[in-house]
């Protein structure tokens, strides 16, 4: 892997308790940034802000929920209270759905999923923006999936809120590209997390299907989105603004 010096800068990630969210935390805080962990599981964020700690990090627990823009605004103030200032983001924090026919769909469930997954990444967006504009500087990484690229059947909600990930992300960088912040987001594949794990356990997803389907035959690794989050809010992408990064082994390609 790459290795980054962030020394002295500070990294905001939502959804860091588990899955990529972590792993990402982890690699900011081996490359010397603060980190906030943000995440609806307090304990978890607790644990690991200990482990980075007693590693020799920066880091700040925060419980939140991204749905809830006062919790998420508290979360960025929280941040440069402790920290100063705010460098790069990464929002992360997402969830899935259980499958469902379109014509089936409660309204429930897709209010759930735009409010944590699009509202979330909206609210998330704005609060750091307000920092990194009075900085004049920043680098944002908004989590989209293969589902902001493609569809996918009985999961209309779920790819709507990616490929509005990908609408805010591109409208955003237009917004920011000449006031030095950068705007860009990856597209998982199918990687390697608790999410994941949760689909296929409860027959939500066919993993066996997904390995043929995908041509690298694997899953990713949570720590390979750390590794292109990294690179998109490091100075070797310097040029890259409004970009939806495909991770996701050659998926999207065919
Ligand atoms: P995960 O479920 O393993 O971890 C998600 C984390 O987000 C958890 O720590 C959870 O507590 C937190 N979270 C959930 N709702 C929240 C909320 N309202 N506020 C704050 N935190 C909240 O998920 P993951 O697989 O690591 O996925 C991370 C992101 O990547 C999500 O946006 C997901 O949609 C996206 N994604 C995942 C995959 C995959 O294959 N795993 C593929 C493409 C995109």
């Amino acid at each position: 892997m790459l290795t980054y010096d962030f020394t002295g800068q500070v990294a905001f990630v939502t959804g860091a308790s588990a899955g990529m969210g972590a792993a990402t935390a982890r690699a900011f805080a081996e490359a010397g940034a603060a980190v906030a962990l943000v995440d609806l599981n307090h304990s978890a964020v607790d644990a690991l802000a200990a482990e980075l700690a007693d590693q020799g990090g920066q880091a700040l627990a925060l419980r939140c929920d991204v749905s809830d823009e006062d919790q998420v605004a508290d979360a960025v103030t929280r941040t440069v209270e402790a920290f100063g200032r705010l460098d790069m983001a990464f929002n992360n924090a997402g969830i899935m759905p259980p499958p469902a026919d379109a014509a089936d769909e409660p309204a429930e469930a897709f209010d759930t999923v735009t409010a944590v997954n699009l509202r979330g990444v909206w609210a998330s967006m704005k609060h750091e923006l307000a920092q990194m504009r009075s900085q004049g500087s920043g680098s944002i990484v908004n989590c989209s999936s293969l589902g902001g690229l493609v569809g996918g059947a009985g999961r209309a909600a779920y790819h709507a809120t990616k490929h509005g990930v990908l609408g805010m992300t591109k409208s955003v960088a237009l917004q920011y590209a000449r006031l030095g912040v950068r705007v860009n987001a990856v597209c998982p594949g199918t990687i390697a997390t608790p999410m994941v794990d949760r689909m296929s356990a409860a027959g939500e997803l066919d993993l066996d299907a997904t390995l043929a389907g995908t041509p690298m035959g694997r899953l990713g690794e949570p720590e390979e989105i750390a590794a292109s989050v990294l690179w998109l809010c490091g100075p070797a992408s310097s040029y890259v603004t409004g970009v939806a990064l495909p991770v996701d082994g050659g998926f999207t390609a065919q």
